[in-house]
């Protein structure tokens, strides 16, 4: 007789779990990550404060910021911080409404476990769910067009409410409508939106509301000498991002200096090559220049002399925005600036803003170049806005681009439950509950808005369900007064893409967290990941 021996088929300390087990951990994973947003959603949501390891502190209740800073570990947790990021790429806005909602479908799907129904069975139900929920968004939604102006700027505002740049929103709807119109492009009857031609630029000083929208580049850098002229018409633009330096003599080349002929010697060799750097310049017809990197003060001297306006330390980001407004291009090698390389701003001038000097380009070639210059007394005020702005913008520029909008406060959701749950009538068998729980999911949206307005929940989502039940498509809730209102007429408006791109990745995250009934992880320092290095499944 033989004695079966055991059989490993996985190295040493390799951690699994299978099943059920499996199962519950990584819901229960994904589960907590929602969780931890929710209390954010809203214009009555709450703030995070997040204080990393070195003792920074940032408070913000943006979805993917948090998430991003707490540096999750778990698998199944970091696969719902995918979709906060999926969500922020794809549309820049609706991160905390998309891990909610992932959260509280797979909540849901436990709930169908403990009935003993197969997860293929709820993946199943929840994907026709998904594609009939994309459907009714869509029936509800209402066109949008470049000229519906007061439209877009209620969707800046809605974007705004909560952010911090209450104060002044009107006036900053304004600017982001404008800014986006702008930009706006007609190719054979489809719009696109190149959000690279709008700068965000901010300067601590004055108040929010005289934040404003500039024609052209807006630079936070003063012309490097005072004997330049303040102000350049017809410029021509030399973009350089090398140094206008001769570098590292100090350190490299180590001279040694016996005689004072030979030290006048070696000065005059240095403003030789400055000069000759200054002549190439002036030789390619260049009034104008902006260099990422630093000018020797003896540079500056003789660009001042030629009559030349000169800013330093350019960010690399600040130069492709220059490139692209004037039309030059950015040139590493001065031997290799010529006329064709220079771009071209009607005016180039130094202006005071506030108390400091900033450079404004212009009058520019490319007249889709704008720049939305920011306001506000604090840098914690300026910062809050800029966020607040960058979604304002994406917002419009979303709803122009797919054309389509549907009113927020809870409203598509509580309308989306409500047809759901007639398609699943419709239905017969196991994937009927399914499709049942994807409807009751989407109504944590209206329910975590009243939950954190204070508002008593199961009161709320009655009446709301009462409103839709009779037609009221666009009934919401009013987080201000408690009661349910018309959410389009009261200007609580949203581009469509933001619900469309939630509930697909939602859906698409809680089907593939329920079809894994295995979890095998190689041993690693950190419990659960692979370990560095290895990029991959053991092998078994
Ligand atoms: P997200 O990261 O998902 O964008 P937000 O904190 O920005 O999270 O909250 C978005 C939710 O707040 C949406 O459901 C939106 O409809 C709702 N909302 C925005 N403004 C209002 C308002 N004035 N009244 C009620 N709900 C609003
Ligand atoms: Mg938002």
């Amino acid at each position: 007789m033989t004695q079966m021996q055991p059989i490993f088929i996985l190295p040493e300390g390799t951690q699994r779990s299978t099943g059920k087990n499996a199962q519950r951990t990584n819901i229960m994973a994904a589960k907590l990550v929602a969780e931890t947003v929710r209390t954010t959603l809203g214009p009555k949501g709450m703030d995070k404060m997040l204080v990393d390891s070195l003792g920074d502190i940032v408070v913000t209740n943006d979805g993917v910021t948090i998430l991003e800073e707490m540096s999750i570990e778990h698998p199944a947790a970091k696969m719902i911080v995918e979709v906060a990021k999926t969500q922020e790429d794809e549309v820049g806005d609706g991160t905390t409404t998309a891990v909610v909602l992932a959260g509280e479908l797979l909540k849901k799907a436990e709930e169908l476990l403990d009935m003993e129904i197969h997860p293929t069975v709820i993946a199943k139900g929840y994907r026709l769910a998904e594609s009939k929920a994309q459907q009714i968004l869509n029936e509800i939604s209402e066109p949008v067009t470049a000229n519906d102006t007061e439209v877009l700027k209620k969707i800046a505002i809605t974007a705004m409410t909560g952010k911090g740049a209450e104060s002044a929103k009107e006036h900053l709807a304004a600017i982001a409508v404008k800014a986006v119109k702008q930009v706006a492009d007609m190719h054979e009857n489809r719009l696109s939106i190149d959000k690279d031609n709008i700068k965000i630029e901010k300067k601590v000083g004055a108040s929010v509301d005289q934040s404003e929208l500039v024609q052209g580049i807006v630079l936070d850098k003063e012309r490097v000498h005072n004997s330049m002229p303040r102000f350049v018409k017809s410029a021509k633009v030399a973009l350089i991002d090398s140094a206008m330096e001769i570098k590292g003599t100090e350190t490299d080349a180590k001279i040694n200096i016996s005689d004072p002929e030979k030290m006048q010697a070696f000065l005059d060799m240095e403003e030789n090559m400055l000069r000759g750097m200054v002549e190439k310049i002036k030789k390619s017809g260049a009034t104008v220049v902006f260099c990422q990197k630093g000018i020797d003060d003896m540079a500056q001297h003789f660009l001042a002399k030629a009559g030349i306006y000169a800013a330093r330390r350019v960010s690399k980001s600040d130069m492709e925005n220059l490139a692209r407004a004037t039309g030059g291009s950015i040139v590493s090698n001065l031997d290799d600036l010529s006329k064709a390389d220079l771009g071209y701003a009607g005016v180039v001038e130094e202006r005071k803003v506030g108390d400091e000097d900033m450079t404004y380009v212009r009058e520019c070639r490319n007249p889709k170049s704008v720049t939305v210059l920011v306001r506000g007394g604090t840098e914690h005020v300026v910062d809050e806005v800029k966020r607040a702005m960058e979604d304002a913008l994406g917002d419009v520029a979303t709803a122009l681009i797919v054309g389509k909008v549907v009113a927020g406060a809870g409203a598509p959701e509580i309308e989306v439950a409500r047809q759901l749950r007639k398609y699943a009538d419709s239905m017969s068998g196991r994937e009927q509950l399914a499709v049942q729980a994807f409807a009751n999911s989407m109504e944590v949206i209206p329910r975590t808005l009243a939950e954190n307005a204070g508002l008593d929940p199961i009161d709320v989502l009655t009446e709301l369900k009462s409103a839709h039940d009779k037609k009221q498509k666009w009934a919401g809730v009013n987080v201000f007064t408690g009661k349910i209102m018309d959410a389009w007429k009261q200007g609580v408006i949203e581009p469509l893409k933001i619900k469309t791109q939630a509930v697909s990745s939602a859906s698409e995250v809680a089907v593939m967290i329920l079809r894994i009934d295995d979890v095998i992880a190689s041993s690693g320092d950190k419990g659960g990941g692979m370990p560095p290095g290895m990029g991959g499944m053991p092998e078994y």
